[in-house]
């Protein structure tokens, strides 16, 4: 069966076609600009990309171009529509309704919108998705996986703020956790790598790209992970500032006369090692200026491999233990000098890196030597694969 994915944001909608038997990736692409103007980015496994304007005033206009060009006679990838067998959509935020992907139905639906409050941004553009396919794809399966699902076996110690209690009741203020499609992914994939059982080991993953998030995974369950109620917890990110004291917002909100909007779009826009440094969210550019010699990007480099070192300390301790540490995701699969760095701190757990295996970017590796007390690894995330999987798993 041919799985569509989609992963839909407010202006723009990520999609690839898998052929869910072969796992291989038969097209993929992005419309951009959806509401603005539009543009189709379109490239059919082992061909170039082609890059088009289209007018896309909703996305609806951006799903019926993706499905024109997936069914296109000269550069589609499938005779028509009856070939694509369901589609599984991303959806950020799940709350505690879900624990697992789902069909879709009006019910999921209606919870999905309940949960737009929590992730605002998020949400309501995943929801028009699903409605868009279901418009355009009448009869076709949709399933949703969600971002927070995973994390709902984390305990309750874990996942309670030290608020008072009524905001747990009353608007649902707690810890959710993110990324966890790329955290369920890896941890396994990295315990089959390792030919241990899933369900007999402690894991934490290091997801870390644009939004980084660290996770323990004990026993094939997600026990705690570093984003909170929203993926601004945690972390130094990109642009993110992680966890902060919370009485900074009301000391800056002063200082620059800002209201709480403008506080929020410091705190998600502006800081991080971008903020830290003045130079950049990307990696390589930090690390290049970091080696021409610029001191604030050397510090935000060094504030994220601590912050990181920190999660992974305090997850070995709440699992009582830690078998394999897994890198992932932009920075994780591909940058070794931040792995070290990272690596440096938990000499106190026996690890050991093999400097030449640490070269290693965007493949399966392990990177800690045979006497290393844990395995240390890098494995690619694949959140569209772990998304056509789950639906046809569902269906
Ligand atoms: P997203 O959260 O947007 O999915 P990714 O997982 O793609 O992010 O990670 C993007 C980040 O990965 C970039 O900002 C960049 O900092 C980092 N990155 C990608 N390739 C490299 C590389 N070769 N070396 C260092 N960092 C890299």
């Amino acid at each position: 069966m041919n799985v569509l994915v989609i992963n839909c944001g407010s202006s723009s909608l990520k999609f690839q076609l898998i052929d869910a038997k072969s796992e291989e990736v038969l097209a993929k692409g992005l419309c951009e600009r959806i509401g603005i103007d539009g543009r189709l980015t379109y490239q059919p496994e082992g061909q170039e990309k082609q890059k088009t304007d289209k007018p896309m005033p909703t996305h609806t206009e951006a799903i019926q171009y993706v499905i024109d060009a997936l069914t296109d006679a000269e550069n589609g990838v499938v005779k028509d529509l009856g070939e694509i067998g369901a589609v599984g959509h991303r959806v950020v935020h799940g709350g505690e309704n879900f624990a697992q992907s789902v069909i879709v139905t009006p019910e999921v639906k209606k919870a999905i919108e309940e949960c737009n409050d929590l992730a605002p941004l998020h949400n309501p553009a995943n929801l028009i998705g699903i409605e868009a396919c279901e418009k355009l794809m009448p009869g076709t399966p949709q399933v949703v996986v969600f971002d927070t699902a995973f994390h709902q076996t984390m305990p309750e110690q874990a996942y309670m703020y030290g608020l008072p209690y009524e905001y747990y009741e009353k608007y649902k203020v707690r810890r959710y956790g993110f990324h966890g499609t790329s955290h369920s992914f890896v941890s396994k994939r990295a315990a089959e790598y390792l030919g241990v059982p899933y369900e007999a080991t402690k894991t934490i993953v290091c997801h870390l790209g644009n939004g980084s998030s660290v996770c323990a995974v004990m026993n094939g369950k997600s026990v705690d992970t570093s984003m909170g109620l929203t993926p601004l917890e945690g972390l130094v990110m990109g642009t993110r500032s992680g966890d902060i004291d919370p009485a900074i917002m009301e000391f800056i909100a002063k200082k620059e006369d800002l209201d709480i909007a403008g506080i929020m779009n410091v705190l998600n826009k502006k800081s991080g090692v971008e903020g830290l440094s003045g130079v950049s969210s990307d990696f390589r550019d930090l690390t290049d200026a970091a080696e021409a010699g610029n001191e604030r990007a050397e510090l935000a480099l060094k504030v994220f491999a601590y912050r990181v070192a920190k999660y992974v300390g305090s997850y070995a301790a709440a699992m009582n233990g830690v078998d394999n540490i897994v890198f992932t995701a932009g920075i994780g699969e591909n940058d070794g000098p931040m792995r070290a760095s990272i690596c440096e701190y938990l000499g106190y757990l026996g690890i050991q890196i093999d400097e030449e295996a640490n070269k290693v970017r965007g493949e399966e590796k392990t990177l800690s030597t045979p006497d290393s007390k844990v395995n240390v690894l890098v494995i690619p995330t694949n959140e569209e694969l772990a998304i056509a999987r789950e639906t046809v798993a569902l269906l």
